[in-house]
C-alpha cells in the first residue's frame, strides 16, 4: 500500500486543476459563514509537513501557531492566534507597521508565502499555513487584518463544522 500524503487521508483532497477551481469555489461559500473567533486551528504545518502548533504559548488557552518571521534584516519569532480571525498574536520583536515581514517554518526554514494571489486591500503578499483539511492565508504586511480560508474536505467535514461551530469547532 502506498502511503498517501497527509492532506490524502481525508480521502477527498482534489488534485489538478479541476479540483482547485472547486477549492476556490467552496472558499467563497465558507468565508461567509464562519463566524470570526469560533473556529480552531489546531493542525498547522509548514508546506514540508513541520509541526507548528506550539503548546508551550497558549492563546485564548489553545496553543498558538509559531512562526519566525524576518523584516528589516532582523529575525523574531511570532506566535499566531490559533482562533481563526482573531488577532492577539505575541511577537516577540515588533516590525513596524506597514512594514511587509517575511514568515518562514521555524524547524526547517522554508518560506510560508502563498504562490497563490496577493491580499485584496493592500497588495502585499500572504503567508500561507497548511491545514488539515485546508488552508489559511494572511496579509505579510503588519497591520493589515486581510485573511481568508479555503477549506479543503469531505462533507462530513463541513457539516462538522457548521453543526458544532459554538462549541468545539477545529480544523
Ligand atoms: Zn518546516
Ligand atoms: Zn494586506
Amino acid at each position: 500500500m502506498l502511503l498517501a500524503p497527509v492532506r490524502g487521508i481525508e480521502g477527498g483532497a482534489p488534485a489538478g486543476g479541476k479540483g482547485r477551481e472547486m477549492a476556490r469555489q467552496e472558499k467563497e461559500k465558507v468565508t461567509l459563514q464562519i463566524e470570526e473567533g469560533t473556529l480552531g486551528i489546531r493542525n498547522a504545518t509548514c508546506p514540508n509537513g513541520c509541526d507548528l502548533m506550539d503548546p508551550g504559548v497558549l492563546i485564548h488557552d489553545l496553543p498558538s501557531i509559531r512562526v519566525a518571521y524576518e523584516a528589516e534584516g532582523k529575525k523574531g519569532s511570532v506566535h499566531l492566534d490559533p482562533l481563526y480571525g482573531r488577532f492577539e498574536s505575541v511577537h516577540d520583536w515588533d516590525p513596524p507597521l506597514g512594514e511587509i515581514v517575511e514568515f518562514l517554518c521555524p524547524r526547517c526554514g522554508e518560506s510560508l508565502r502563498s504562490d497563490e494571489g496577493t491580499c485584496r486591500i493592500c497588495a502585499a503578499p500572504l503567508f500561507a499555513l497548511q491545514l488539515k483539511s485546508g488552508i489559511v492565508e494572511g496579509c505579510l504586511r503588519r497591520g493589515c487584518l486581510y485573511h481568508r480560508m479555503t477549506i479543503v474536505g469531505s462533507d462530513e467535514l463541513m457539516q462538522r463544522l457548521f453543526d458544532d461551530r459554538s462549541q468545539d469547532s477545529y480544523l
